[in-house]
């Protein structure tokens, strides 16, 4: 909701606010913040805070490092948990350079900027519904996180078999507290394992939803002794957590994607859009999954995607399209895990489509059957192209496309490239409990 400057300074006196959070995440998706009492929220207002963005990951320039924060008054938010110094609010910013210019370098400006695209092509809405999964992990006696789960549930369990359902439900409890409309909320199929949908918005509220939903899960989780960790794959050999993004596009309060005399119920417009993100999927993983351990979940056997394909009826390839149709129409994209940075990987993901829909690229037949159990020799008659196997070979992929690089601009694309290429040459020098297990005896 928009809200003017003198709303937000009576709601903030009237709420007993004593510190305001001015909120940003660096390139990683990490939050950030900018703590200031709430005698400078005036000033914050006006626009005349201002940081030093040197040591922020991917923010660094060499000629300046000043930056001002530029909060979205609509972010307008007072955390319900208490505190005893008073209530703690928080405002999401944009980042600005001393010169007034918007910095290229701030995720969330990158998201604006393609949805600005979409909107030059006519859409009125990018709606993204994020269906983030996470594990919660019990805490030693040191209050470290431990690899023990909570509970033996699987999906869709009851207490008392889910014995996370307590903490999940008080983490639904405080979303809706902070305004979020939760769809669904249950145990996922591995232990410990869990899952919380929100409602779809357009992209950029629907990106900050994800950052926020973040911190509260591991913020409540905390109060209930457990350590909830977005880590793609926390564990070897049962599933790991996904953040399914069901997506579409609206012109004029309609779903662009519906066409009622189409054989599938799907427009030319979401053919298309379905395309460019296949197009563009070996290259857009290294933003939707930008960890090391990312790709230890793109693997066969756990319900994640390691194949570039779509279905309308098979839950395996990376694209499914859900059988709701009319204003519901959608897209699934299946890749993306919970420890992306959602700014960026929404982007990408709209400027794939966008690119799809630009160039009309050719829709691929579907493929309805299980693609886990096909033949190598199968898979290439039918065309099918495997996902990165691994963070180095996905950021190389994506090192070539010119369109995510427009997409990113210059400066996002080149430190998340230099950044990843650095964390994938750290991982290939360790020597792992796996090695040693396998070589120390044998060689
Ligand atoms: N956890 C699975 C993944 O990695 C998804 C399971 C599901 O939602 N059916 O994507
Ligand atoms: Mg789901
Ligand atoms: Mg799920
Ligand atoms: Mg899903």
């Amino acid at each position: 909701k928009e809200r003017t400057k003198e709303e937000i300074l009576a709601l903030a006196e009237e709420m007993n606010v004593r510190y305001v959070r001015l909120q940003f995440t660096d390139l990683l998706g990490i939050i950030k913040n900018v703590e200031i009492p709430v005698d400078q929220l005036a000033k914050a207002l006006d626009n005349k805070i201002m940081f030093d963005g040197s040591s922020i990951e991917g923010f660094v320039r060499i000629e300046e490092s000043d930056m001002y924060l530029v909060p979205d008054r609509s972010t307008w938010l007072v955390f319900p948990w208490d505190s005893s110094q008073g209530k703690v609010a928080r405002l999401i910013c944009d980042i600005y350079l001393p010169g007034g210019q918007a910095f290229e370098g701030d995720p969330r400006i990158v998201l604006k900027r393609v949805m600005e695209r979409a909107h030059q092509a006519g859409f009125s809405a990018f709606n993204v519904g994020p269906e983030p999964e996470f594990f919660l992990f019990k805490l030693d006696a040191e209050g470290r996180p431990t690899q023990e789960v909570n509970d033996e549930g699987g999906y869709f369990d009851w207490a008392p078999l889910d014995l996370g359902e307590n903490c999940r439900r008080e983490i639904v409890l405080t979303l809706e507290a902070m305004g979020f409309e939760i769809e669904a909320s249950h145990h996922e199929v591995a232990p410990g394992q869990h899952e919380i949908d929100f409602k779809y918005a357009d992209a950029l509220e629907a990106a900050d939803n994800i950052a926020t939903f973040r911190l509260v899960v591991k913020t409540i989780a905390r109060q209930y002794g457990l350590h909830a960790t977005f880590m793609p794959k926390p564990v070897y050999g049962i599933n790991g957590s996904g953040m399914h993004c069901h997506q579409s596009l609206f012109r004029n309060q309609q779903n662009a994607f519906y066409d009622e005399t189409d054989e599938l119920g799907l427009s030319e417009i979401a053919k298309h859009y379905l395309a460019g993100l296949m197009q563009h999927a070996q290259a857009f993983t290294a933003i939707c999954n930008p960890t090391v351990n990312s790709y230890k979940r793109l693997v066969p056997g756990y319900e994640a995607p390691s194949y570039v394909a779509w279905s309308a009826k098979n839950r395996s390839p990376l694209v499914r399209v859900p059988a709701a149709r009319g204003s519901s129409t959608r897209i699934e994209l299946r890749s993306p895990d919970p420890s992306c940075n959602p700014y960026l990987a929404l982007a990408v993901m709209l400027a794939s489509g966008l690119d799809g829909i630009e160039k009309k690229l050719p829709l691929a037949l579907p493929v309805n059957r299980n693609i886990y159990i096909m033949t190598e020799e199968e898979k290439i008659a039918a065309g099918i192209q495997s996902l990165p196997g691994s963070l180095g070979e996905a950021i190389e992929v994506l090192a070539k496309d010119s369109v995510l690089r427009e997409a990113l601009g210059d400066h996002v694309f080149h430190h998340f490239i230099e950044a990843k290429r650095i964390e994938w040459s750290m991982y290939r020098m360790q020597v792992t409990e796996w090695e040693r297990e396998q070589y120390l005896l044998n060689y």
